[in-house]
């Protein structure tokens, strides 16, 4: 098998009916952009960089930010990169800006949020990615994303640091697409609105799946409840993907689920266009589609929209898939 996956590396990926979809691998350093490219992954969707953030004192410079990000885009060739702004707290904290401690930190003052508030960090940062934007093919995606007046606050910071920019002659790129994580129900739901005003898409499962179900993603004691094929998340990433479809848009998941071997067949039947996952799983993913039919699976994905329990699903996806 790993000699099979091995001649899939400098493949593209396409379904037995020809439909091509895109597979990206998750980084969280410069340094993961090796086995990015020895594993065949097509592009980076989901960089985190939170980590360049975390396990310090102080923030990061705009310089350091500089030279991580144009790294991993050099390193990248030309291939798409989806850098994710900070998406600090959570389970992720900074202890050296000492925000106050929170009863619900998963649903409290964090990523996006943050970055609104405390506006110099999110400017450095963006700084930082638009002077590298030159050396690849640079995507922006802001995390945690809730409402259009988010999204549209948080372009416009951007768009008022490039204007900068340009205007101390720095050169950036034209064509940077600006997009957001999907991972909070209600951007979900209004997928339809957003598709107007964002490039595109990035469906993340870990968090959707926890807001959705209302079940802490790390809690041991309601990981029953934590469940990627449960119809009520299979309708809200049809929804996301339809959504951007309608207005010429992609969309692609870089949560866990999109390298997992029961999701995959539902995600290309309901036209997922860019899995991201882990590197170690994509050529496995591109293995696994390669003997996937399209239109076959999407034959079957309104049977399986309208089936009541998750275990429904996934005997179904073993059964035909
Ligand atoms: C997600 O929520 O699915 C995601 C990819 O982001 P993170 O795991 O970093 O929260
Ligand atoms: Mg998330």
């Amino acid at each position: 098998q790993k000699a099979e996956w091995a001649k899939l590396v400098n493949e593209k990926t396409f379904s037995s009916d020809s439909v091509q979809v895109e597979l990206a691998a998750n980084i969280g350093t410069p340094a993961d952009v090796k086995g990015v490219l020895e594993n065949g992954a097509e592009g980076v969707g989901l960089y985190r960089t939170e980590f360049l953030y975390m396990g310090r004192d102080q923030l990061p410079t705009e310089e350091e930010q500089f030279k991580a990000y144009s790294e991993v885009l050099e390193k990248m060739e030309g291939k798409p990169v989806v850098i994710r702004t900070l998406d600090i707290g959570g389970d992720k904290e900074l202890p050296y800006l000492n925000l106050p401690k929170e009863l619900n930190p998963f649903l409290g003052f964090r990523a996006i949020r943050l970055c609104l508030e405390e506006q110099e960090i999110f400017r450095t940062q963006l700084r930082a990615l638009l002077r590298a934007s030159q050396y690849g093919n640079l995507k922006i995606m802001f995390p945690m994303i809730a409402t259009l007046g988010e999204f549209r606050a948080a372009k416009e910071i951007l768009l008022e640091e490039k204007e900068k920019l340009v205007a101390e002659g720095i050169e950036v790129s034209e064509s940077i697409e600006v997009g957001i994580m999907v991972e909070i129900p209600s951007t979900a739901v209004m997928a339809d609105t957003f598709a107007k005003e964002v490039d595109f898409f990035s469906i993340g499962t870990n968090d959707l799946i926890q807001y959705t179900m209302a079940a802490d993603r790390m809690n041991e004691q309601v990981s029953y409840l934590y469940q990627p094929y449960n119809p009520a998340i299979l309708r809200l990433v049809k929804m996301v993907i339809d959504a951007a479809h309608k207005e010429g848009k992609w969309a692609g998941m870089c949560g866990e689920m999109a390298g997992d071997p029961i999701a995959i067949p539902i995600l290309l039947g309901l036209g997922l266009d860019e899995f991201s996952m882990s590197a170690t799983s994509v050529l496995p993913a591109r293995s696994q589609i390669l003997g996937l039919s399209k239109e076959k699976i999407s034959a079957h994905m309104d049977e399986i929209l309208q089936m009541e329990t998750m275990e429904d699903v996934v005997k179904f996806a073993e059964e035909n898939f």
